[in-house]
C-alpha cells in the first residue's frame, strides 16, 4: 500500500512555485526593507483591488485581524459579541482579547453556517457587533444579516479566513460587513510561509483605526493617541510571498471546487458547500452517520482525515462567561458527524480518484 494521502501538503505547493518565491524573496533581502514597507503596501492595494474594497490593512495572523477589527469598531470590556461556537474558536478568542463576552448563535444543519434566523435572538440580546464566519469556504447569508444588523445598529464582522475569493452576486466575501477579516496562515487558499492576516474595509476612518491599532495605537511615531493598540505587523518576506500567490488564487479555488465537486458527486453522504456558486472549498467536509467507521475506513484505504473542528467554543474545557441566543443543538449534533477529507489544488487527479473510491465504499 503506497504512503497515506494527507489532508494538505504545504510543500507540492512550494515546490511548484519555487523559483517565484526564490526571486520574490531575493528582491525583499536586497531591499533591507523588513517591516511595513514597499512589499506590505504593495500587497494591501492588490488584496483591496482582489476584494474589492477601498482599503486592505496588514496585520500579524487572522486571530489578530479579528482581534484589532473588533477593537476598531468600538467593541471593550462587557460589550456582547454574536458568534458561531463551532469555527474553531478563533471569533471567542478574539472576543475574549478585547475583554467582550460572546454570544452563540446557531447553524443551519445543510451548510453548518449562521443565518439570518439564528442571528435574531442574539439580536434581542443587545450585541454590539456580529461576527460573521464564512466556514469550509461557503459564504453565509451575510447581505440579509448585514441588513437585519444595520436596522438595529449592530456592525458586522465578516472572517473570511476560510473564503478568501468567494464572490455571490459580483460582491466578494470581505466587502459586505462594515469590515472583514483574512487569514493568510499556510493551510488558508492564500497562504504565507508562516503567519499572516488583513482586515478589509470601505470606511476610512475604520482603515485609519486599524492601521493605527496595528502599531501599539499610535498617531504618529512615538506618539500614542488610541487604547487598545497592539504590535501585529505583516514582514515584508510573507507580504512578497502573497504577491507571488494571490495571482494563482482564483485557479486555485477553482482546482479546489473541482475536487470538491467530484468527491460530492462520489459520495452517498453529503458534503457541505455543495451546489453553493459562491464556494471556495477551503476543507472537503462531509456529513457522516457514523464517523468513527467512516475514519476507519478510509484509514484502510490509505485517506487521512481530520475533524472541523471537534468542539464547539462553549464546550471547550477553559470555559468563560458567554451566552446562548437559543439552543446550539445543530452545532453540537454536527460536532458529532463533520469529518474533513483531503482537499488541496495540488492532489492529482488519481489522488482525487483514490479519494472518490474510498467515498463511493463508505
Ligand atoms: C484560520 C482561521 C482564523 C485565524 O487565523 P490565524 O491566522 O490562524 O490566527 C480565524 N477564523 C477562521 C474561520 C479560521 O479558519
Amino acid at each position: 500500500m503506497s504512503v497515506s494521502l494527507p489532508v494538505n501538503d504545504l510543500a507540492r505547493a512550494i515546490a511548484a512555485q519555487r523559483a517565484d518565491l526564490d526571486r520574490a524573496l531575493g528582491e525583499v533581502l536586497d531591499s533591507g526593507w523588513v517591516v511595513l514597507g514597499p512589499q506590505v503596501r504593495g500587497f494591501e492595494e492588490e488584496l483591496a483591488a482582489y476584494v474589492g474594497v477601498a482599503h486592505a490593512a496588514s496585520v500579524a495572523n487572522g486571530t489578530d485581524a479579528l482581534t484589532i477589527a473588533l477593537t476598531a469598531l468600538g467593541c471593550g470590556p462587557g460589550d456582547l459579541v454574536a458568534t458561531v461556537a463551532n469555527a474553531g474558536g478563533y471569533s471567542t478568542t478574539a472576543i475574549r482579547n478585547v475583554g467582550a463576552i460572546p454570544v452563540y448563535v446557531d447553524v443551519d444543519p445543510t451548510t453548518a453556517l449562521m443565518t439570518v434566523d439564528s442571528m435574531r435572538p442574539a439580536l434581542e440580546s443587545g450585541v454590539k457587533v456580529a461576527v460573521v464566519t464564512h466556514l469550509f469556504g461557503a459564504m453565509a447569508a451575510v447581505e440579509e444579516i448585514v441588513d437585519l444588523c444595520h436596522a438595529r445598529g449592530v456592525k458586522v464582522l465578516e472572517d473570511c479566513a476560510q473564503a478568501i475569493g468567494a464572490e455571490r452576486a459580483g460582491r466578494r466575501a470581505g466587502s459586505i460587513g462594515d469590515a472583514a477579516a483574512f487569514s493568510f496562515y499556510p493551510t488558508k487558499n492564500l497562504g504565507a510561509l508562516g503567519d499572516g492576516g488583513a482586515i478589509t474595509t470601505n470606511d476610512a476612518s475604520l482603515d485609519e483605526a486599524v492601521r493605527s491599532l496595528r502599531q501599539y495605537g499610535w498617531e504618529g511615531k512615538y506618539t500614542v493617541g488610541r487604547t487598545g493598540g497592539r504590535n501585529s505587523r505583516l514582514d515584508e518576506l510573507q507580504a512578497a510571498v502573497l504577491r507571488v500567490r494571490l495571482p494563482a488564487l482564483d485557479a486555485g479555488n477553482a482546482r479546489r471546487r473541482e475536487i470538491h465537486h467530484r468527491y460530492s458527486q462520489a459520495a452517498s453522504d453529503q458534503f457541505f458547500g455543495a451546489g453553493d456558486d459562491s464556494f471556495v472549498a477551503h476543507l472537503a467536509v462531509l456529513d457522516t452517520s457514523d464517523r468513527p467507521r467512516a475514519r476507519a475506513a478510509l484509514d484502510a484505504a490509505g485517506i487521512m482525515s481530520d475533524i472541523h473542528y471537534p468542539i464547539p467554543d462553549h464546550q471547550q474545557p477553559v470555559t468563560a462567561e458567554h451566552h446562548v441566543a437559543g439552543s446550539l443543538a445543530v452545532t453540537e449534533h454536527l460536532a458529532g458527524r463533520i469529518l474533513t477529507v483531503p482537499c488541496f489544488p495540488e492532489l492529482t487527479d488519481a489522488e482525487v480518484a483514490r479519494v472518490c473510491d474510498g467515498l463511493a465504499a463508505l
